[in-house]
């Protein structure tokens, strides 16, 4: 058992339609053609990174991981703190069974790893930029406080000296890639985890199939055969399985619009003239193309039927950004999301949605925000382009292909590569395409 290898490469926001480029690209397509695939894979609602990528190492849905949104609910102006910690994540996930299974692990930036020692071995976890604010000059400290492996800190610090600034795209990819070969060439980890995120970032700024997706595209290549490189130098090629993934797609939007400035002139939020809340009944916790809305009373049956009023009335008038209105009982049947929500609003794919509540209570699309970017997620698993699933190696059946799949399957699969328990999955192992 100690003699597998598996390494997961989520490329965050690769969509199947991208493959056909790709296989022209030499490590793509050294996956491609001796892998087996599943082309379109549903993911989860919401279809955000954070949540998803919960989802792909626990094979549960978002109410069951607890990871509902990329942010906590947070209705200040400051920027929201993420869902960023293992320990965040309510249920069993890969990590821990494979580490109960006496394997070792590595993750490098994966979402949701951070102070994660307890079930990785080498653990570069995940910084987002708020985080790094003002501390640039010392982000080796910024890694230690977050649970980065001290025996991996020499690694980690070189990235650092080559790499620098970690927040922007394609620096934090080469930085990460980097990170992961090296623990992968100097320690040959059971699991490993990466999570480049360049193709996400190219689609937000330039569109779903924009101007900078084919760069991504490249660069992403190019981090496979580093990946690649890493496992044939550290002599374990033969019993690697090797992954290419992806979280979910994306949708052109084309404006920014702010529902909470609607609530808040209905009454149901108080707020200064800056825009800075005092209270709130009803409020609108955006991600992207959804939004979680929260009652400072859920109990209050008034409240919510006329909370339930004003936000379907927005619905059918069409104009306000929201193709519709689920309750959190609707969500909870139909995608197994679930939380201290009361209803999920649904974007009519044409708007993002923001989180003021003064306003202009719509905008030209801005880019400063992923929830406000050109290409955006967020909304239902079954809209828009849909990320792929590629495995090459001993386990995997070459040239097996399946149409569809469902991402909550993932974990299970994983799980069966490696011959290890994993408690909480909703799905199964695909052994369709698993020699
Ligand atoms: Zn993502």
């Amino acid at each position: 058992m100690e003699n597998k290898h598996l390494v997961v490469v989520s490329v965050d926001a690769l969509v199947y339609e991208d493959l056909e480029y790709a296989a022209t690209l030499p490590n793509f397509s050294r996956i491609i053609n001796n892998g087996a695939m599943i082309k379109r894979v549903r993911t989860i609602y919401p279809s955000l990174t954070h949540p998803v990528h919960a989802s792909i190492i626990t094979g549960a849905p978002a109410g069951i991981t607890g990871v509902i949104r990329n942010e906590r609910l947070h209705t200040e102006k400051s920027p929201a703190p993420w869902y960023n910690f293992l320990d965040e994540i309510n249920c069993d996930t890969i990590l821990h069974a494979a580490k109960r299974a006496g394997l070792t692990t590595a993750a490098s930036t994966w979402p949701l790893t951070a102070k994660g020692g307890e079930a990785v071995d080498y653990l570069v976890p995940g910084i987002l930029n708020i985080y790094l604010e003002g501390r640039e000059d010392d982000v080796l400290s910024v890694y230690r406080e977050y649970g980065a492996t001290e025996c991996i800190m020499d690694i980690i610090e070189e990235a650092v000296r080559r790499y620098g600034y970690l927040d922007a795209h394609p620096a934090f990819d080469e930085f990460q890639v980097y990170c992961a070969a090296e623990i992968i060439r100097r320690y040959q980890p059971n699991l490993v985890l990466v999570h480049p995120g360049y193709v996400d970032s190219a689609r937000h700024r330039t569109g779903v199939f924009g101007g900078k997706v084919k760069t991504a595209i490249e660069e992403t290549d190019r981090w496979l055969g580093e990946l690649l490189s890493a496992v044939e130098d550290a002599g374990i090629l033969d019993t690697t399985d090797f992954v290419v993934l992806s979280d979910h797609g994306q949708i052109d939007t084309v404006r920014k619009i702010c529902p909470n400035v609607f609530l808040a002139e209905k009454g149901f939020i108080r707020c200064d003239g800056e825009g800075n809340i005092k209270d709130y009944d009803a409020y609108i916790a955006s991600g992207g193309l959804t939004g979680h809305v929260y009652l400072s009373r859920p109990d209050d049956r008034e409240l919510w039927e006329s909370v339930y009023a004003v936000l379907s009335e927005m619905a059918s008038e069409q104009i306000y950004g929201i193709e519709r209105v689920f309750t959190r009982e609707e969500v909870k049947e139909r995608y197994g999301l679930d939380g201290d929500f009361s209803f999920v609003l649904e974007s009519d794919g044409y708007s993002g949605f923001g989180g003021e509540v003064i306003r202009p209570a719509v905008l030209p699309l801005d880019n400063s925000d992923y929830r406000t970017a050109h290409g955006n997620h967020g909304h239902m698993p079954e809209k828009g382009p849909q990320p792929p699933f590629m495995g090459m190696g001993p386990s995997f059946k070459r040239g097996a292909v399946l149409e569809e799949g469902n991402i909550l399957n993932h974990a299970p699969t994983f799980a069966k590569i490696l011959g290890v328990e994993l408690r909480d999955a909703v799905g199964a192992a695909v052994t369709e395409i698993l020699n």
